[in-house]
């Protein structure tokens, strides 16, 4: 079983096609979807549209799904991402609102080995950066692989009976993950829409769990075309300067 594994797409359509349509040509069987579907770029109804015609066999909501839909306040973005929530607001079809205020908070279970969420499996809002957090994090982790998202940085952490085993950062390289038997893991696929690593191409990843591999995936796109639509639709433009630099 593969699964298809998108998390931060941030309303960037050019990033969202470039990824589907590298995963097409590698396969996969479903497709899970680890929040912030929407918020920053100016692709909102596009990107809920392709979403939801994929089908996802799981999906948790991220903060700026929430904040972009009222679920809750703005009080915590800075100007520039509540100026983005406040357009997305206004940019979003009521079908399309609807659909994003549904989404459900994680962690969510998929199956036997694979559980998933937004920030961490404590708290949806909750950021994942070292192995510090990750450690306390794999403690609560229900399955042998905890999907995650919400920092934008790719990374892979590793735990054997509760103690970090090992930190392995996939940024700026495509890696394969092979995954040994009894470790546990947080993985984080990186973000499709706006990544911040350094490296502006965007990320996902295809996690077979029975095969015991996680393909982590970085691709070019066109960046151009997403900051021309975030400049035209008034968007602050410092959206669009960070996608070039991917920071
Ligand atoms: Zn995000």
């Amino acid at each position: 079983m593969r699964h298809l594994v998108l998390s931060d797409i941030h309303a960037n359509l050019e990033a969202l096609e470039a990824c589907l349509a590298d995963a097409d040509i590698r396969g996969y069987d479903d497709v899970l979807i680890l929040g912030d579907v929407v918020g920053y770029g100016a692709d909102p109804n596009a990107v809920v549209d392709r979403v939801r015609e994929l089908e996802p066999v799981a999906l948790v909501r991220g903060n700026h799904d929430k904040v972009s839909v009222g679920l809750e306040s703005a009080d915590g973005f800075n100007a520039v991402a509540r100026a983005a929530a406040r357009w997305t607001t206004d940019a979003l079809t009521p079908s399309n609102r609807q659909w994003v205020a549904a989404l459900p908070r994680g962690p969510l279970v998929v199956d036997d080995d694979i559980q998933i969420c937004h920030g961490s499996p404590v708290d949806e809002d909750e950021y994942i950066f070292g192995p510090s957090e990750a450690q306390l994090a794999l403690l609560t982790t229900t399955r042998n692989i905890c999907l995650f998202g919400h920092t934008h940085y790719p990374a892979v952490f590793q735990a054997l009976n509760g103690t970090m085993e090992g930190t392995r950062v996939a940024s700026a390289v495509e890696a394969e993950i092979v995954l040994r038997t009894g470790l546990k893991y947080l993985i984080n696929p990186g973000s499709v829409g706006q990544p911040r690593d350094g490296d502006p191409r965007a990320a996902y990843a295809i996690v077979d769990a029975p095969a015991g591999r996680i393909e982590m995936v970085r691709l070019p796109y066109p960046v151009q075309v997403a900051q021309d639509k975030i400049r035209k639709a008034g968007l602050p433009d410092p959206l669009a300067d960070r996608l070039a630099s991917g920071r």
